[in-house]
């Protein structure tokens, strides 16, 4: 059977060699693809240019190939299509819902702990708005002035926007969700030191993409919700998910790089041969 219609893809940040989570990551969505007779796509997300590095990419394609996984070319990268996420940027400044935010991290504790409510989400802290009660001539002043800004979506505006029904996505393993707006705040659409955010980006690249079938960790679950605010602002589709469970080892220890997991390259260092580690991904993909 062929469904070229089945897209899934593996979309790594070039910020260090990967770990066996991402190895468990791409086999799911590569081996889902081959099952359905769809397709497969690798996407770089190097738009952090001041993290990712160019051995690094290099060493996702290494150590995909040692997996044996076969993914199509060309593959995307991030940083060659800024002019997409200017477009859509502009599409949403052009309905009214950026605004910029010239507050630095510090800045947004301190409003925070200021007040009463220490507004903290799935995301992280919550940003209490600050820069979304400036004038818009105090905009123009600290513009014209050279502070640098990030720009922000104003998160109640684009749900009045968009009214009537609640927004949903469907998770396979988690069922029916929805999104709840006040639980992430106006977010970052484009950064100060880069004019895109992660997660302009990847919404963008999803449906440019054609994906079909999201298949991510569950720790990304959080961010789908936004994703899923900007697909109806932009107008794009939305895909099936699928927010697998974190691999563990057997003892129960996550394997990721922030838990300072081996590396595939030092897993192939030491020896393990790809199919070994390969049944292993499959036996924990079975149990999940
Ligand atoms: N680039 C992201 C990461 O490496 C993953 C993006 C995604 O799968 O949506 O964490």
């Amino acid at each position: 059977m062929s469904r070229k219609d089945f897209v899934t893809r593996f979309a790594p940040s070039p910020t260090g060699r990967l770990h066996a989570g991402h190895a468990y990551s791409a086999l799911l969505a590569h081996d889902r693809a081959r099952r359905e007779g769809g397709r497969f796509l690798l996407r770089i997300e190097d738009i952090d240019t001041t993290r990712a590095r160019p051995e690094w990419v290099q060493g996702i394609f290494e150590d995909l190939s040692w997996l044996g996984l076969e993914w199509e070319e060309p593959v995307r990268f991030q940083s060659a299509h800024m002019v997409d996420y200017a477009a859509a940027l502009e599409r949403l400044k052009a309905m009214g819902l950026l605004y910029p935010c010239f507050c630095t991290r510090r800045d947004i504790r301190t409003a925070i702990a200021a007040s009463v409510s220490a507004p903290h989400g799935p995301l992280g802290m919550i940003y209490p708005g600050t820069c979304r009660e400036l004038s818009a001539k105090e905009r123009s002043a600290r513009i014209a002035a050279g502070e640098n800004y990030a720009l922000r979506l104003d998160v109640v505006r684009a749900v009045s926007l968009i009214g009537g029904a609640p927004l949903e996505w469907s998770d396979e393993r988690h069922g029916r969700q929805r999104v709840d707006v006040a639980a992430f705040g106006d977010v970052v659409l484009a950064r100060k030191d880069i004019p895109v955010s992660y997660h302009l980006a990847v919404t963008v690249d999803d449906a440019l993409q054609g994906i079909s079938h999201v298949i991510r960790g569950e720790d990304l679950m959080a961010a789908t919700a936004v994703h899923r605010l900007l697909q109806a602002l932009l107008g794009l589709p939305v895909p099936v998910y699928r927010h697998h469970a974190l691999l563990r080892d057997d003892s129960g220890r996550r394997l990721a790089k922030r838990d300072g997991a081996e590396t595939l390259a030092d897993l192939r260092a030491r020896g393990v041969k790809p199919a070994e580690f390969r049944e292993w991904l499959e036996r924990k993909i079975r149990e999940e």
